[in-house]
């Protein structure tokens, strides 16, 4: 069987500028005819063939020699590796490091927001605090001041109560009394203070602040205006 080395290159003109290679090729014997070896390529049929496939076929077909076709070969490889190098890996190294980027501007700013909302629900939550605290007080406030103008009224009702309850103590006692100037005096006093006692119905209206929920974000206090 042939052995190929750089001993065996046929160069054919133009191929002159194809570095050699820097290892040995092995032999391979044909798969049609195991006794020989693969020394050419057919280009037509575009494989490699040994000396009896030449004699059975291929005679019209254009070949070359198996060294010349090795080196068109790794002349297409080292184009492919550079495209693959030089233009491919690059590009998608850059592209890869474009989504990083990306992901990265999304990271922090995701961050960023987050705190935002969170600050911003914080301030939410103390404003609501204060709000309830505002109507609460704004509440308690107009209750205490119609507690107080209501206490006061009760308490001149009931000052009047016994006023009425110590005039008829007097005529019930003066009714029965033999000293006719006590009962004059008495009864002149009791005319004047029933003559004078005032029949005055005050109205009383129920006017108190109430509740509204006039929109999701405005609640306060409204006047009440039913009696
Ligand atoms: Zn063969
Ligand atoms: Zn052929």
């Amino acid at each position: 069987m042939a052995e190929y080395n750089e001993n065996n290159y046929l160069y054919l003109g133009a191929q002159e500028h194809i570095n050699l290679p820097s290892h040995k090729l092995q032999t391979i014997d044909c798969l049609s005819h195991p006794t020989y070896n693969l020394i050419l390529f057919c280009r037509e049929c575009n494989g490699l063939i040994c000396s009896k496939c030449l004699t059975n076929s291929h005679q019209c077909h254009s070949m070359c020699n198996i060294d010349l076709i090795h080196h068109e070969k790794l002349e297409i490889l080292s184009n492919q590796r550079e495209i693959i190098n030089n233009k491919y890996f690059p590009f998608v190294l850059s592209e890869k490091s474009k989504f990083e980027d990306m992901l990265s501007l999304h990271t922090v700013s995701y961050k960023v927001e987050r705190e935002k909302i969170i600050e911003k629900g914080r301030k939410l939550k103390d404003e609501i605090s204060k709000l309830t605290n505002i109507l609460l007080s704004e509440k308690e406030k107009e209750y205490l001041k119609i507690k107080e103008n209501i206490e006061k009224n009760i308490t001149k009702i009931e000052q009047e109560s016994n006023d009425l309850k110590s005039s008829a103590i007097l005529i019930e006692e003066f009714i029965k009394s033999n000293n006719i100037q006590d009962v004059c005096h008495i009864s002149d006093a009791v005319q004047n203070y029933v003559e004078g006692f005032v029949i005055e119905r005050r109205p009383l209206s129920f006017q108190t602040l109430t509740f509204i929920k006039e929109s999701d974000n405005a609640y306060e206090l409204q006047k009440n205006l039913e009696n």
